[in-house]
């Protein structure tokens, strides 16, 4: 494409595997001729005062302009330091709306053959307030956020996206039994938008019954809805059910017409540096970045080239009982292409 053609993406590889299997998108989008032009920003090493954390305001900035983006993995050390990176992004971007698609590789066995399943996770509030205090000496508190604006919002997208692409059911997943208040206002908010959409299904299952049956029998739910710590979960158990965190993608959708793409995934520091990840759920997320865009036919070729060199066989990453490195894996899909 030539260079007035070009479409700026914003470009975070992010930590651990991040670098490499952003290296493999890269590779991949350039064998297949898309008109993106990258614009790559690290994450830094001193805390930025502006955003409170590793994330440079500068970087904030290349989402907002571009209004696109493809997002690697961002470690968070556990119970101490800074603000999370992927939190101050999905705070200061509004990135309400995180969709993970999660469906049966064709070629790819595993205990389920029919899974076809969208998780529309609420990405800005809920547990991930990020507002936890010491009450008194031995005892702690972290409060749980809920409002109607997020709530409508996230509620509004999952129905939008079940209509736009043709889904029947939309199952919001709750805990309101015993949350009555905080998802009890989830609900309600979903209520309302469902009466807006009388040709789509509208259901209420309790998270540990929805656990139960998406393992017994994946193929009983199609979109589901959710408060954020609950998406954070179950996106990770539809996940193992088709072969794993290597393989499922995820969009997050921001106010503006913003949308950065991520696996869902995160930074595998027991794999970092090895040439051992799974560059898959990139790559799709890469896609779903394309489609974005309406590069359709671009989208179209990747995913094809992705799925048929994992149905094929010959060339598979560790996670899915293979041999190949993240290199292999990556030069046998530039060859389908
Ligand atoms: P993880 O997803 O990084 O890893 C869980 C397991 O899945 C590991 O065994 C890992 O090797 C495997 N795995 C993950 N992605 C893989 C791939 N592409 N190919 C092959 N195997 C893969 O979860 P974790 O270990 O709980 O978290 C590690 C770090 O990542 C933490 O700092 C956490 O905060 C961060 N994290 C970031 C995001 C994000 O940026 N969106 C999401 C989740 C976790």
């Amino acid at each position: 494409p030539s260079e007035s053609n070009l479409i700026r993406a914003t470009l975070f590889p992010g930590d651990g595997i991040g670098p490499e299997i952003a290296e493999s998108v890269k590779q991949i989008f350039k064998v297949a001729d898309c008109p993106i032009e990258w614009e790559e920003h690290f994450v830094g090493t001193e805390i930025d005062p502006r955003t409170q954390s590793f994330l440079t305001w500068e970087s904030l900035e290349s989402v907002r302009n571009n209004k696109v983006g493809l997002k690697g993995p961002m470690a968070t050390p556990i119970g101490k330091g800074h603000r999370s990176l992927n939190l101050t992004l999905r705070k200061e971007l509004n990135l309400y709306a995180n969709v993970r698609p999660c469906y049966s590789l064709p070629g790819y066995k595993t205990k389920y053959d029919d899974v076809d399943l969208i998780t529309i996770r609420e990405n800005t509030e809920g547990e991930y307030s990020g507002l936890e205090h010491q009450v008194v000496r031995g005892v702690v508190e972290s409060l749980k956020i809920i409002t109607r604006q997020a709530s409508l919002r996230v509620a509004e997208y999952a129905f939008y996206y079940a209509k736009a692409h043709g889904r029947q059911r939309v199952s919001a997943i709750h805990k309101a039994n015993i949350m009555q208040k905080t998802d009890g206002l989830f609900l309600k908010c979903c209520r309302e938008v469902a009466e807006k959409y009388p040709e789509i299904t509208y259901e209420e299952v309790v998270i540990d019954n929805c656990c139960m049956m998406l393992v017994k029998n994946p193929a009983l739910f199609d979109v589901l809805v959710m408060p954020n710590l609950y998406g954070d979960i179950i996106s990770d158990l539809c996940a193992g059910l088709i072969g794993g965190l290597g393989l499922t993608p995820s969009c997050n959708i921001g106010e503006g017409g913003i949308a950065l793409a991520e696996a869902v995934h995160g930074s595998a520091p027991d794999i970092a540096g090895k040439n051992l990840a799974n560059p898959t759920a990139l790559l799709l997320s890469s896609v779903s970045m394309l489609r974005h865009l309406k590069l359709h036919d671009k989208a179209d070729r990747i995913q094809d080239a992705v799925l048929k060199t994992i149905a094929e066989g010959k060339y598979r990453t560790g996670d899915l009982g293979g041999k190949s490195t993240t290199t292999e894996f990556t030069h046998a899909i530039c060859d389908h292409l």
